[in-house]
């Protein structure tokens, strides 16, 4: 018997999650993912003959029951890919267990969609034919990848660390080789990808069948001018098949709020945000002191470890933190996670969160996050809210100044023109993480309008804006700056009390010192009165 190690992937993550046009069809859409993956997992763990043991996620078959038996059932939270250790005889059986693998997440997904079209076309002659188009699709639509490596004592430096980086470096290279098949279309395509058939009869004269047909359920939700290929169609009824599945929690899989149901009467606009911990690939191999606390050694229990801490993290400690702040969390699985919140709860629960990654629910006390946060109006279209958001946590993770690199936020604000203020900051000031910078924006957003007046913003952009190149920062000595800022924010005072009013003051010139442009600078402060305007409107209508 040898042992190997073996990874694999259920993709593409981005086709998946694409063209969701309403919150529904993306909390559907990851779902789906994190649900395939989970069934495949539960075969991988079934396969007696290997004896078979999770290493990311590090969970068995009680822990997976457990999850999808509790009231967080209906969050996506698997990420799409798994590690694991088996026993094997030779490598062919390695693949052959491997093409299980496949089997089971294929099928899973062709069972789903077999239920969705016999909601849609139960009675239809045709059934047949359009089942086996399905089927082809949906083999066709999901990308599935593996590799493994065999993992004796015999090689050298045969470490688990080094076996499972070659695993690793091989799953990559099988994707960058994958070959694209061409799809012939016979038929009308799709009206949600665009990309493959809507589900037809075959018989091309008559390409109205498919929505003259369409059962008018209410989980279907398809429009009389829509049609929908296996994979669209599968996403769009997929919270209805999920809900006779689950029959037992059936306060579980209600609809997903739209955004308007974050957004209110008096304040339209909502948030969403995405976060991802830094450095992770480096926690992972335990490299640049990115190594968790109390470890040496990078093998098999470290790995756990990590598992069941980001378990821990993305399983309890974000739902409880997302909840408490009104918000839905569309997606958490291991460092990631994706959330919609009403506006006045997102700066302090995106401080929470924060918070608890460096904490001992989340991954170690040194770990850091970065995180990109939308705030836009209930009818900007979601695919550009997604598209921004997934932007800035980019820009986040990339954000570098005099002392450190990532552990930063960015704020994107989409007014109402279209128009997009962005600005980027580290979460704290100081290298002990305790001067934090949300913090500040809470206590400015709580006081402007109210003893403050935010008029000194305009004053200090008039007063510069003339000589700072292109919304950079003109060379000019911080001491002037500082001054005329003093002076403003003093004169903006309404009462004020001084002592806060010097200490608001000072954080907020420690924010500019370490802020990249002027016009960034500009820019937060333009977003935490945006805030302060929608919040406190919406409080005197109450
Ligand atoms: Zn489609």
């Amino acid at each position: 018997m040898k042992t190997y190690l073996f990874v694999y992937s259920i993709g593409p993550v981005q086709s998946f999650i694409a063209a969701a046009r309403k919150t529904e069809d993306f909390w559907s859409s990851s779902y789906l993912l994190s649900y395939l993956n989970e069934k495949t997992i539960r075969a991988a763990l079934e396969s007696k003959q290997h004896n078979v043991k999770l290493l990311s996620p590090a969970v068995t078959i009680e822990q997976l029951d457990e999850q999808m038996g509790g009231g967080s059932a209906d969050v996506a939270a698997l990420p799409n890919r798994f590690l694991l250790r088996l026993d094997a005889n030779q490598d062919l059986d390695v693949i052959s267990f491997a093409k299980q693998l496949e089997q089971r997440t294929i099928v899973t997904f062709q069972e789903l969609a077999t239920d969705a079209i016999n909601k849609v076309f139960g009675t239809l002659n045709e059934h047949q034919y359009i089942k086996r188009l399905a089927d082809k699709q949906l083999s066709e639509f999901v990308e599935i990848f593996w590799a493994f490596e065999e993992w004796t004592n015999k090689v050298e430096n045969a470490s688990y660390n080094n076996i499972r980086l070659t695993v690793e470096k091989r799953l990559a290279s099988v994707k960058n080789n994958r070959i694209f098949t061409i799809q012939a279309q016979n038929a009308l395509v799709c009206t949600v990808c665009g990309s493959r058939e809507a589900l037809n009869t075959g018989d091309i004269s008559d390409s109205t069948i498919v929505q003259k047909n369409v059962v008018k359920d209410k989980d279907a939700r398809i429009k009389d001018n829509e049609r929908l290929c296996a994979v669209c169609l599968t996403k769009r009824l997929a919270r209805g098949i999920f809900k006779e599945r689950f029959e037992k929690e059936k306060q579980l899989f209600q609809p997903f709020p739209s955004v308007f149901d974050f957004a209110t009467q008096s304040n339209p606009y909502y948030a969403i945000i995405m976060m991802d911990g830094d450095d992770m690939g480096k926690w992972i191999s335990g490299i640049d002191n990115k190594i968790l606390s109390g470890f040496k050694n990078i093998d098999e229990a470290y790995h756990e470890e990590i598992s069941r801490r980001l378990t821990v993290f993305s399983g309890q400690s974000v739902p409880n933190i997302v909840k408490q702040s009104k918000g839905r969390l569309v997606y958490a699985g291991g460092d990631d996670v994706l959330a919609f919140v009403p506006l006045d709860e997102l700066l302090s629960m995106i401080q929470s969160l924060r918070e608890v990654f460096s904490s001992e629910n989340g991954l170690d006390m040194k770990a850091t996050a970065s995180m990109g946060v939308v705030i836009a109006h209930k009818k900007e279209p979601l695919q550009r809210v997604l598209t921004t958001v997934r932007e800035l946590e980019g820009k986040a993770k990339a954000y570098k100044n005099n002392v450190q690199q990532k552990d930063a936020v960015a704020f994107g604000l989409i007014s109402k023109s279209g128009q997009i203020r962005r600005a980027i900051v580290p979460w704290y000031l100081d290298e002990k993480k305790q001067l934090s910078v949300i913090e500040i924006m809470i206590r400015l957003r709580e006081v402007l309008g109210e003893t403050l007046s935010s008029t000194f913003l305009y004053h200090f952009y008039d007063a510069f804006s003339p000589i700072m190149p292109q919304g950079e920062k003109a060379d000019l000595a911080q001491e002037i700056i500082d001054l005329e800022f003093r002076r403003l924010i003093s004169r903006a005072s309404k009462n004020l009390n001084q002592n806060e009013l010097n200490s608001l003051t000072e954080d907020l010139l420690k924010i500019y010192s370490i802020s990249l442009t002027f016009v960034g600078f500009l820019h937060l402060l333009e977003i935490i009165r945006f805030m302060s305007g929608k919040i406190a409107r919406k409080e005197e209508d109450q």
